[in-house]
């Protein structure tokens, strides 16, 4: 039988990309961090003194650059241009930087195809925010995480040393509205997926639950 797909949509910080990632290495699926691509093309923009709301300049950035994703000592390494850029994407400023290109319909497309291909063969994780209403709409299995902003900003804010919570949470938020507001795939709950809402909830008790899940999408898949 073929594996499943496995749609997983959410703002940012909702815990999405460490669910991904363990579900992924539980079930021996490959995992594709969408986000990533996006903030890939942010970085590249930023390098080369790009505006990241010049859409005709980013649209190019994300056509020329090719993606790899690989397991590197049980890390997803993410890999544009083969350089290896995992470390590089993780901060503020390449995340805003993602969600000003984002909004471009160019650079969505630009990457479109890559991630349908990606996820084309089943036996995948993807995560990001249009995945389950855009991407993979077949998606066997579509599940939406969500958190309180106050609880996303302390996860965040943890994560970033130097930073401050009021900081983050402000980011976060501005972040959120762009997201949700734009006109091209914005974030949004497919009408089909799962809502899971990770608030007071540990990684552990989100994983086994959308493992459960994964459970029950098997048998219906069977029947
Ligand atoms: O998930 P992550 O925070 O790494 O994503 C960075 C940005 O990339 C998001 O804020 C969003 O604007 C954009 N993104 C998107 N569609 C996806 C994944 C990410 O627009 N599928």
């Amino acid at each position: 039988m073929r594996e499943l797909t496995i749609a997983i949509d959410g703002p940012a910080s909702s815990g999405k990309g460490t669910v991904a990632r363990r579900v992924a290495e539980s079930l021996g699926y490959a995992y594709v961090d969408t986000g990533a691509m996006y903030r890939a093309v942010g970085l590249h923009a930023l390098r080369a003194a790009v505006d990241p709301t010049d859409a005709l300049a980013t649209t190019r950035i994300a056509e020329a650059l090719r993606f790899g994703f690989d397991w590197h000592k049980g890390k997803l390494r993410v890999l544009s241009d083969r350089e290896d850029v995992t470390t590089a994407i993780r901060n503020e400023w390449v995340g805003s930087a993602a969600s000003a290109v984002a909004v471009h319909p160019g650079v969505r497309s630009a990457l479109l195809q890559t991630q349908r291909d990606l996820g084309a063969g089943g036996g995948v994780v993807m995560d990001g925010r249009d995945i389950g209403t855009v991407v993979l709409p077949e998606a066997d299995l579509k599940i939406f995480l969500d958190a309180s902003l106050e609880e996303r900003a302390r996860r965040r804010h943890a994560e970033l040393p130097g930073s401050t919570y009021e900081g983050v949470r402000d980011e976060l938020e501005a972040r959120d509205a762009q997201d949700s507001g734009r006109l091209t795939a914005p974030l949004r709950r497919a009408d089909d997926a799962v809502h899971l809402d990770t608030t007071g909830r540990t990684i552990d008790e989100v994983v086994e639950e959308v493992l459960r899940l994964v459970a029950a999408a098997r048998k219906e898949r069977e029947r």
